[in-house]
């Protein structure tokens, strides 16, 4: 769709003879998907939502031309009904922090000039010209930032324990394997800004003592492969990547490697096994990849997101990255929103945002007058957080505390017609046909957890089920050799411990 708009753009420029006066850009996404397609006029920055292929004509002839903004595709304000010019301006971004995404939307992807000329590529020669390893480690330790891609374990620990390994070859992988249903953040820091992560991952390298990089990104991202690659030509050529990175002596080279769409996959270890040519499945662990990673040599993985932040940490230095955040979890989340809710789209907020931030003043509420039911955050791994816990600040140990986990950040709502039981089966679902099938705990538990979650939708279950399907969850939790299996009943569990009256529901209908 906006492929058609821009070309339509294109055609109607042209016709007017304002080809080479007016520049179009394709940049990455805004995140207000629930507007697309978005365009903005500059220079004065007038907003356009919901443009259609036909709109191109009277932007051209009517704003272009005339000088007259184009009415019916202006924004009105929900509440207000006023129009509301800059993209910014709206209540969609009042409480968003974009520090991962401060780039997507506003600069072209492909042309590494605009990168640079918003600080880019500039923590890289701060780093290989003035840092030692350890006052790159030390930032990283002062900032707080934990990975984002799961588990938040922190990124200066996972560096040290890899620089500290000798070896003669180490790695540093980006897992943008991305697989979660409804999860589009990796996807879309890579549509809309990959040079922040190509910088990042350079950094790594000088920190760990690594010169091999890869970037592990699903084939069906055509457009983040395509813009990484084009992405790494563009720091090859400018010296930014290659051999003697600006004249400082340091090496590093960086490669892609497509992922064929496995949910294993983006488990670290079984993302290892998949770029050594092997089947993805998971290692054992420990040794952990920091120690024995990619062909047994220590490597770092971290996750888009993660990498994201780190050039502005070094660059605007930690003291800024912990301004924001709360007491444990510093800076900010990315969210794909999606599910009941008005402003589907990409968000990004500083931890300790309640979910009825989120869900209300962002997302815009639930469609139709319903209510707010529950929310589910970290995908198939992660739980339902409901509304007696709208109000609690999002971060990694509240997450937890409530039974729910921050996960890559998935973040799908559900309104008051929303069965849990059939929420819960969903997400099983899909964890049964992505399970790798190495261990028995989740190849056959989450399986028979599936066939009892069917028996309970279709009344057929009694409340020794429940009870069966309960205990499964836990031997499959403690039993399953990775984390796909160890979190694949978090869904179940979660629905189960806030709605159990759903599921006795369904066992009485069976009388
Ligand atoms: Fe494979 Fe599931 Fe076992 Fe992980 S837990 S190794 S995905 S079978």
């Amino acid at each position: 769709k906006s492929g058609d708009v821009i070309q339509n753009l294109k055609d109607e420029l042209e016709k007017h003879g304002l080809a080479d006066k007016v520049r179009i850009v394709s940049t990455g996404c805004f995140g207000l998907c629930a507007q697309g397609p978005i365009a903005i006029v500059y220079p004065e920055g007038v907003f356009y939502h919901l443009v259609k292929p036909k709109d191109a004509k009277k932007i051209v002839e009517q704003h272009l031309i005339d000088g007259k903004p184009v009415e019916k595709l202006l924004y009105h304000d929900h509440k207000t009904k006023e129009v509301i010019n800059k993209l910014l301006d709206t209540p969609f971004y009042h409480k968003q922090k974009r520090l991962a995404l401060r780039n997507c939307g506003r600069i072209d992807p492909e042309r590494i000039e605009e990168y640079i000329a918003f600080d880019g590529y500039q923590a890289l020669a701060k780093v290989v010209n003035e840092y030692t390893p350890d006052d790159v480690l030390n930032d990283l330790k002062e900032s707080g930032l934990k990975g984002r891609g799961g588990a938040g374990f922190p990124t200066f620990m996972k560096w040290s324990f890899a620089k500290e390994s000798p070896s003669d070859q180490k790695y540093i992988i980006c897992n943008a394997d991305e697989g979660d249903p409804g999860a589009f953040m990796d996807r879309s820091v890579l549509e809309g800004d990959p040079h922040a992560v190509i910088e990042a991952m350079a950094i790594a390298g000088y920190t760990i003592g690594a010169n091999q990089g890869y970037v592990y990104v699903r084939a069906e991202y055509p457009i983040a492969v395509k813009r990484l690659r084009i992405g790494i030509e563009q720091a090859k050529a400018n010296g930014l990547l290659g051999k003697n990175i600006l004249g400082s002596g340091f090496d590093f080279d960086l490669d892609l490697k497509l992922g064929a769409g496995a949910f294993v996959c983006g488990e670290e270890t079984a993302l290892l096994e998949s770029i050594e040519g092997h089947r993805g499945e998971p290692r054992p662990r420990p040794p952990f990849p920091a120690v024995k990673g990619l062909f047994g040599k220590p490597t770092v993985v971290n996750n888009v997101e993660t990498y994201a932040n780190i050039p502005q940490i070094i660059l605007k230095g930690p003291e800024w990255f912990t301004e924001m955040g709360t007491e444990k979890s510093k800076g900010t989340k990315v969210f794909a929103l999606g599910g009941n809710i008005v402003n589907t789209g990409l968000v990004e907020v500083p931890m300790g945002t309640t979910l009825r931030e989120i869900v209300e003043d962002i997302g815009g509420g639930i469609p139709d007058g319903k209510q707010f039911k529950a929310a589910q955050t970290g995908g198939p791994s992660g739980g339902c957080i409901p509304v007696e816990h709208y109000d609690v600040p999002i971060d990694y140990d509240n997450l937890t505390e409530i039974g729910s986990m921050m996960g890559s950040g998935g973040l799908i709502v559900m309104d008051e017609a929303n069965c849990m039981v059939d929420i819960a089966k969903f997400f099983l679902e899909f964890t049964v046909e992505e399970s790798c099938g190495k261990c028995v705990p989740c190849r056959i538990g989450t399986k028979r957890l599936l066939e009892i979650l069917e028996k309970i939708t279709m009344g057929k279950a009694t409340m020794e089920d429940l009870d069966k399907m309960e205990e499964l969850c836990l031997h499959i939790q403690e039993n399953s050799l990775c984390g796909l299996g160890q979190t694949a009943p978090n869904p179940v569990l979660s629905t189960y411990h806030y709605f159990k009256e759903e599921y006795i529901a369904h066992v009485m209908e069976r009388r």
